[in-house]
């Protein structure tokens, strides 16, 4: 039986550390992919006890069960949204809904004059990362109608945003410019939002003059730390998960343990990783579907726990040093793992 343990408490203390570092930016709490893999409603409903005001939930789905979770108070950002029926469960839900291109705006508006509604909007300037996002080409066009909308009151436009690729420093700093440009437009054109959202974990962190008013933190309230970047340590966050396995067989020159429901693995990791034993780390020799073989240490038993990854106390590698070791990020391990096992939460 394999099982992910979410330690509440060291989330908690990363979400202290986030909001003082990036203060007087306030903190949104990115919780796409069932909160990166560690069970959506206990860390928003953990978040929700310790202050968190703002949710980043990425598509509708996700945002309505934390709307149900939580109740009508904090504010949840979604910015996938596809089309009138999926607006319309958003803005029904009060939901800050971020919209990037001109047609989404008029489903959002139809969807808010039908409902008798004022949808919350965040509108998307493209600054460079062109995945969506309204190009400066036709920025001034939709600022200008989403002013009209808001003269009609079917919305209320609360915030420009964008998102940078973090792919350099140098590139960032143009996206900033051109965000500052899409800002100063949509004033001109009579909009006047009151929040400015540009960075995630990495340059939310590192790079003050990327806070503006809110930052898109995920990652790092989880204490994955930035590929290549610095270590939890030099952030100040800790890893809030632990991976463990149970042995399930031993032989003369193996320890096999089980994978179970756990299906998602990198293969790639086997003989690259050291998995912690009771007898201390061991090299994660091979990686099959539903189980793992691992080098046998004295004593090994049927039924002794294995932990794949965690915090420094409990495991040789992080989530990240996993990533790390076969070339993707944390972010990867920890979305990878599968509803089906078991996650289990508990105090320091
Ligand atoms: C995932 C995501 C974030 C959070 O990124 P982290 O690096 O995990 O902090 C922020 N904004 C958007 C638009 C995202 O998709």
């Amino acid at each position: 039986m394999s099982a992910l343990h979410v330690d509440l408490d060291a989330f908690e203390a990363n979400l202290r550390v986030i909001r003082s570092r990036i203060a007087p930016a306030d903190h949104m709490l990115v919780v796409k992919d069932d909160a990166y893999g560690h069970g959506l409603a206990p860390i928003v409903r953990r978040a929700r006890e310790a202050g968190v005001g703002w949710f980043g939930a990425f598509d509708v789905r996700t945002g309505l069960a934390v709307r149900d979770e939580l109740g009508p108070d904090p504010r949840v950002f979604v910015w996938l949204i596809v089309g009138e029926a999926d607006a319309a469960a958003a803005v029904a839900a009060e939901l800050d809904l971020g919209v990037g291109d001109a047609a989404l705006l008029e489903d959002v508006a139809a969807a808010a004059s039908r409902l008798g509604m004022i949808a919350r909007v965040h509108l998307k300037a493209d600054t460079g990362l062109h995945r969506n996002g309204i190009r400066p080409e036709d920025w001034g066009a939709v600022t200008r109608r989403a002013a009209a909308l808001e003269a009609s009151g079917a919305i209320a436009v609360e915030a420009v945003w964008s998102h940078l690729a973090e792919a350099s420093d140098a590139e960032d700093d143009l996206s900033r410019e051109v965000f500052d440009t899409a800002v100063a437009r949509a004033q001109t054109a009579g909009l006047h939002p009151r929040l400015r959202h540009l960075a995630a974990s990495a340059a939310g962190l590192a790079r003050p003059d990327f806070r503006y008013d809110l930052v898109r933190i995920g990652a790092f309230a989880y204490g994955i730390r930035p590929a290549g970047g610095p270590d939890e340590t030099a952030l100040g966050v800790r890893p809030i998960a632990t991976l463990t396995a149970e042995v399930i067989e031993v032989s003369a020159d193996a320890a096999r343990i089980d994978l179970g429901a756990l299906d998602g693995l990198f293969s790639s990791l086997a003989g690259r990783i050291r998995v912690s034993t009771p007898a201390g780390p061991r090299l994660l020799r091979a990686i099959h579907r539903r189980s793992a073989v691992v080098d046998p240490w004295a004593g090994a038993d049927v039924g002794q726990p294995v932990t794949i990854y965690g915090p420094a106390a409990h495991a040789p590698g992080t989530a990240t040093d996993l990533a790390e070791a076969v070339g993707t990020i944390g972010e990867e391990v920890a979305t990878r793992l599968s509803p089906g096992i078991p996650r289990e939460y508990r105090a320091t």
